[in-house]
């Protein structure tokens, strides 16, 4: 019998708790299918934390999760806390479980799913063939870096500082190589080395490791070089590997090639096998309680999290392959659909998924 893992779940606001529900019944149904085992802890988790414990990250949702071997997190925050004070606002929370666990790359893969090419605003046959990732340091930069504000001799200025150091770039590009080693073998490191001393060290690191990986073919692109790219041949990208500001801007280029925020899945990873798994949209206050969410994005981040966390290849391709299956059948929540007089349910589109789930 296979070993039982553990997940953390934390279905946090807003449609969170309705995509999560669809997503748990996946991994029921991969046990069935798979006998695989998974033993399931919740935790409160963003605005409802707030709510009932006075802070988004209560210790005992903490305790959950590094006691889990993954977590899985549906999205928080809504209007209702948006005006809270810094530490009690959602938001907080996500940055303060990423530093806890010390989750220090994100993983956003972008693949097109060929029906629903049309839903994308670029043309199809630029689209053809892209199955990317873009692996993005999330701990360092210069959103983490000193800022102030001073007396300047034209009035007051505003500085935001930029760190890297070597080990922070190290540890991640071995994370993309990685990655890299096991899809298409191609990385692009994308930096500012035309301008930036951060970005020179982060040239300087990726040369130095490369040679430790002969088999992944490498590219240096810049920063400005790469948004173009992504939109003139996203095919080209396997890998894209890149600091925390770049990589905030250019995952969110890459999501929109996919045409819907509703599909996107992502990771957080740190060292080992240990991630934080969630969709990449929001908890949707404008649609929540209403049962239309789309759950695709959750559960590819359950394939994700059985790909990267437990190496169960065989489930995550299962449940790949289901999604598509359901998608080729014509079946699409609301906001996928061209006639959105026929669109499904969150319940409805899990419902296909887990019933297309077999080895
Ligand atoms: P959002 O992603 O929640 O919604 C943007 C638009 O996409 C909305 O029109 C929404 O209805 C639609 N949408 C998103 N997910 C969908 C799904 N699964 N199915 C169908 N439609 C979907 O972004 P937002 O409106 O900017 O943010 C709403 C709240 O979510 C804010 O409080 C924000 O801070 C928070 N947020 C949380 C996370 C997170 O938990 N990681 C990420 C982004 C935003």
């Amino acid at each position: 019998m296979s070993e039982v893992k553990k997940i953390a779940v934390i279905a946090g606001d807003g449609i969170g708790p309705e995509v999560v529900a669809e997503a748990e019944k996946v991994l029921r149904k991969t046990e069935e299918v798979f006998g695989y085992k998974f033993e399931t802890e919740h935790g409160l988790f963003g605005g409802i934390a707030i709510d009932q414990k006075g802070t988004p990250l209560p210790q005992e949702t903490l305790d959950i999760c590094k006691q889990a071997d993954a977590v899985l997190l549906g999205a928080v925050g809504g209007p209702k806390w948006d005006s809270n004070p810094k530490e009690t606002r959602p938001e907080t929370g996500l940055l303060g479980i990423r530093k806890a666990l010390g989750l220090f790359s994100n993983i956003r893969p972008a693949s097109i799913f060929d029906c629903l090419k049309d839903a994308s605003t670029l043309k199809p046959e630029v689209l053809d063939g892209t199955d990317l990732i873009v692996v993005r340091e999330l701990t360092g930069g210069i959103y983490f870096g000193e800022k102030f504000r001073r007396d300047g001799a034209n009035g007051q200025e505003a500085v935001d500082t930029c760190v890297y150091n070597v080990m922070e770039v190290e540890r991640i590009v071995r994370q993309a190589f990685e990655i890299a080693r096991g899809r298409r073998k191609k990385l692009t490191s994308v930096d500012k080395a035309n301008v930036l001393e951060t970005s020179r060290l982060w040239r300087e690191t990726v040369i130095r490791i490369a040679p430790d990986y002969p088999d992944v073919e490498l590219e240096h692109v810049l920063v400005d070089n790469c948004a173009m790219q992504l939109l003139r041949r996203p095919s080209s990208f396997d890998v894209i590997v890149t600091e925390n500001m770049f990589g905030d801007i250019l995952s969110d280029e890459a999501a929109m090639l996919t045409g819907s925020i509703g599909m996107l899945s992502s990771a957080s990873l740190g060292e080992g096998s240990f991630g934080l798994y969630e969709p990449v949209h929001g908890s949707a206050p404008d649609i929540a309680g209403q049962g239309i969410a789309n759950p695709i994005a959750t559960i590819l981040s359950v394939a994700l999290m059985f790909r990267l966390t437990f190496g169960y290849n065989d489930a995550a391709e299962a449940i790949e392959r289901a999604v598509k299956e359901v998608l080729d059948a014509g079946h699409r929540t609301g906001d996928i659909a061209v006639d959105k007089s026929k669109a499904i349910g969150t319940t409805a589109m899990g419902d296909l998924i887990i019933a297309a789930i077999r080895k």
